[in-house]
């Protein structure tokens, strides 16, 4: 895996923050604005003690609020090793434009823990969790930051995250989202950035006068986004010939059987030693051929140093910022075409709106409602994307970001916050 292993001498901020500034020429803003635009508001760095087994150890927690110009913060919170500074403001930044380019009415935010939860015990992740939420609650609430899961988190952190902000500042459902379908969960959020990647995906093929039928999609992660978007390709007739995980990968050109996959992973923990299937060795995942092509596991996977070996003719990001822009320009001399993030993985922001809604409204709405309500957001959202880069001559990803600056620009300047 080649997280963090981009020879870049840029990092992950530094990247986001070069695909701004190319954005920023485009949308017209102002030179100064984007200085502004482009740093976070606050840093929070916490410290989390956990004494468990006999051993005191410590970890370090983050939360990052980019830009609250068009409501509250939202974003994840994630739990893995590589966890840093720079990376969370990363993430943070992109949840800006996220949001913006769906237009739905937040800001951007994320969070992280530098820790393992693969080697944590249950306690050991509540203790964490427990620490890290009430010592960054003071930031929170539904009207200010809405925390959501992200890579090592799941509903039953956010449960345990809503539980220790309610200690403090009493029940409020609406300051997380993802959280168990118990306290206030909404019907398919689990799936939504999965499902949201095959919509985008399913779009993208049709205004190409292609169908999804009959593809051969090879995916990077089978956490919660790379294995939802495997059931949703797998629904609309697409072939999953290939998927990893941390602990393995695994291929059947005949394509995996996905539901059987999944309660697999449920029951051993990995894909690896399915059946049926041959084994794929760690980064040799990215280099399948395939028609479609779906990082959903970490950032920063396909770079200049290797973005020559991708046989896909599309890559669909799952992850986030898992194509450096070394690497796209590698990918875009290929013909090979990138959805980004932005909108390709906006499903899941997308829902956790319908979510806090719903714990605002404290009204729960049915499922074909969130189907359509995220149908109608992602496609509408897609359309305006693939027009503006129609009409600009520019890559989707400048599209993206354009769309997404001038959308916050406008609501800076309608605050009274920039006044040129
Ligand atoms: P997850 O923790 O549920 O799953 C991550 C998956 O990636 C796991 O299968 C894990 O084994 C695998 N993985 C980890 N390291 C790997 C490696 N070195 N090689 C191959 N696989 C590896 O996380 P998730 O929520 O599915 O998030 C995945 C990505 O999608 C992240 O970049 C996240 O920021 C992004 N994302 C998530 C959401 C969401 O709603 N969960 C929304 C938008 C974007």
């Amino acid at each position: 895996m080649i997280d963090d292993g981009s020879n870049s001498t840029l990092s992950a901020f530094e990247e986001v923050n070069q695909r701004l500034d190319e954005a920023g020429e485009i949308a017209g803003v102002p030179e100064e604005v984007m200085a502004l635009l482009k740093n976070p508001y606050r840093e929070i760095k916490v410290e989390i003690p956990l004494f468990s087994d006999g051993r005191l150890q410590h970890f370090v927690g983050y939360r990052i609020q980019h830009n609250a110009a068009r409501g509250p913060y939202k974003g994840g919170v994630r739990y893995h090793p590589h966890v840093d500074l720079e990376e969370v403001r990363a993430l943070a930044s992109l949840m800006t434009w996220k949001t913006a380019l769906v237009n739905i009415p937040f800001g951007g935010a994320k969070g992280g823990v530098a820790c393992d939860p693969l080697v944590m015990t249950d306690e050991e992740l509540y203790a964490i969790t427990n620490t890290f939420f009430t010592r960054i609650s003071m930031i929170l609430g539904p009207n200010r930051d809405v925390p959501a899961p992200d890579m090592g988190t799941n509903a039953g952190i956010m449960g345990w995250a809503m539980a220790a902000y309610g200690r403090i500042n009493g029940h409020a459902p609406a300051v997380v989202t993802g959280k168990p379908l118990e306290l206030g969960g909404s019907v398919g959020r689990e799936s939504a950035t999965g499902k949201g990647v095959v919509i985008i995906a399913s779009r993208w093929a049709e205004k190409k006068g292609l169908s999804l039928k009959g593809a051969k999609v090879v995916i990077q992660g089978f956490g919660n986004v790379g294995s939802f978007a495997a059931l949703n390709f797998a629904d609309q007739g697409a072939r999953v010939i290939a998927v990893n995980d941390v602990r393995g990968g695994i291929r059947n050109d005949k394509g995996l059987n996905i539901p059987a996959l999944m309660e697999y992973v449920r029951t051993t923990g990995s894909v690896a030693g399915f059946e049926e299937s041959d084994p794929v060795d760690g980064d040799e995942i990215l280099y399948q051929p395939c028609d479609y092509l779906v990082p959903a596991a970490l950032g920063r996977v396909i770079t200049e140093e290797n973005a020559d070996r991708v046989r896909a003719s599309t890559v669909v990001e799952g992850a986030n910022h898992p194509v450096t822009p070394g690497g796209e320009d590698v990918l875009a001399r290929k013909g090979v075409e990138v959805i980004p993030d932005l909108i390709a993985n906006s499903g899941g922001v997308t829902v956790s709106y319908f979510e806090w809604v719903q714990n605002i409204q404290q009204f729960a709405w049915k499922e074909e409602r969130i189907d359509d309500e995220l149908h109608e957001i992602l496609q509408r959202s897609f359309t305006t994307v693939v027009d503006f880069a129609g009409e600009h001559q520019c890559s989707l990803r400048q599209a993206c970001f354009a769309l997404a600056l001038s959308r916050v620009y406008r609501a800076s300047k309608a605050r009274g916050y920039i006044r040129v």
